[in-house]
């Protein structure tokens, strides 16, 4: 199985996005007019493209139960429903503040106690600190969201 990790805000929508579409009025911010369906469209690409499945990776999972947030991204063009999210861990028991990578991390684990093979997993990711997992990551320029050249980035790296 090939994994794309999915963050939201800065990936899925951006500056450019909110500069060009107006914000309905009184929408709530964890909401479809957050998602550009342009940049989903690029996440349809990369799945067609490697067969990956998509794991969600940004705090928007801890906003609303899976199904709602798939149904969400359906509606904004999403073709594939999420797999899942990645565990929320904040810290260790001793205190130490634990990164979005270190709960990727624990998501592969998890899924590799279930007896599932990930052959290749990337990141798509525009700001949190990822430590160890950073190799796996495609940086996303919250400026402008997910582009074509950052799609064929992760198409490239779920088929080494
Ligand atoms: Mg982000």
């Amino acid at each position: 199985m090939r994994v794309v990790f999915l963050d939201i805000d800065g990936v899925l929508n951006s500056d450019r996005y909110f500069e060009e579409v107006p914000w309905p009025e009184g929408a709530s911010w964890w909401s479809a007019a957050a998602i550009d369906p342009r940049a989903v469209a690029r996440v349809n690409a990369i799945v067609s493209e490697t067969n990956a499945r998509v794991v969600l990776s940004s705090s928007w999972r801890r906003r609303a139960p899976l199904d709602e947030l798939c149904a969400l991204l359906r509606s904004r063009g999403l073709e594939q429903p999420l797999l899942s999210a990645t565990p929320s861990l904040y810290r260790t028991p001793d205190g130490v503040r634990l990164t979005r990578g270190d709960e990727v991390l624990s998501w592969l684990a998890s899924e590799r106690d279930a007896g599932v093979i990930v052959d290749a997993y990337v990141v798509l990711e525009d700001e949190e600190p990822l430590g160890e997992v950073e190799a796996r990551c495609v940086r996303v320029d919250s400026r402008v969201g997910l582009t074509d050249a950052d799609v064929a980035r992760a198409i490239a790296a779920l088929q080494r």
